[in-house]
């Protein structure tokens, strides 16, 4: 039996006395993408800030790697999570180049780097752009920068909240396939945010369904689509495009 990459366990949060996570459990394994879907306001992105450590749990615990990086006493700073991120606008550094935004989280002189920029620049398919600038890219192609940022130090655990959402709607499923190949290539494990259906059933492994902050199905995306669990699961897949 694998361990997981990423476990949490009865996650809590509240705002203003609401709770907008409620006892959400959940495990990502190595080389999956588990796809956290649900529509906007389900608490997604606060699961996912606790997780990164940008935001406090009122209970539960986390695990990566099996090692316990947060729970309500104990806390491992987001930094030392060995998470990689990929956020809306997680925006590249404009006044690094292309070679530098790849190598800001990795450790050791220039050329102790090299190696590991060219191999990502590679898979991302953007070695010419060594040593451009971020605005002398398109915005799928910086895209694919913030990838290999946030790839390069091998993250035992890639978040990535609505990451395709600022692209041009023509570019998304290209985007999305080629980023999902990168991913694999990588063998990395994701926890994917998305309130989109057709993107959840294009890249996950497994789907978590939330809804009101509460995961109410989880299992293989063609489980889930074949078989929700009630009627507003149907509905919430009914006008997938
Ligand atoms: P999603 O990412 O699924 O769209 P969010 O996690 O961003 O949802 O938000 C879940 C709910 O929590 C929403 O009702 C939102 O308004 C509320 N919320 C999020 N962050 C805060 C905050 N810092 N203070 C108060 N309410 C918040
Ligand atoms: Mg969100």
């Amino acid at each position: 039996m694998t361990d997981p990459r990423l476990e949490i366990r009865n996650i809590r949060r509240r705002f203003q006395g609401r709770e907008v996570v409620s006892d959400v459990s959940l495990k990502v394994m190595p080389g999956q993408v588990t796809c956290l879907l649900g529509p906007s306001g389900c608490g997604k992105s606060t699961t996912l800030r606790i997780i990164a450590g940008v935001d406090m749990q009122d209970a539960g615990e986390i695990y990566v790697d099996g090692q316990l990086v947060c729970d309500t006493v104990y806390r491992v700073p987001p930094e030392s999570r060995s998470i990689g991120l990929m956020f809306q606008d997680f925006a590249l550094f404009p006044h690094l180049s292309v070679s530098e935004n790849v190598g800001f989280g990795l450790k050791g002189h220039k050329s102790d780097k090299k190696p590991r920029i060219e191999e990502l620049l590679d898979k991302v398919g953007l070695l010419p752009a060594y040593d451009k600038y971020p605005h002398e890219l398109s915005g799928g192609e910086q895209q694919r920068i913030a990838l290999a940022r946030a790839l390069a130090p091998r993250p035992s655990i890639m978040l990535m909240d609505e990451p395709f959402s600022g692209l041009d709607e023509r570019l998304k499923d290209d985007i999305r396939d080629s980023t999902l190949d990168v991913l694999k290539a990588e063998n990395t494990a994701v926890l994917l945010v998305t309130h989109e259906p057709h993107e959840a059933m294009r890249m996950a492994d497994e789907i978590a369904l939330m809804r009101d902050g509460r995961i109410v199905q989880q299992g293989a995306p063609y489980n889930i689509y074949n078989a929700p669990t009630d009627r507003k699961a149907a509905a919430f897949f009914s006008d997938i495009n």
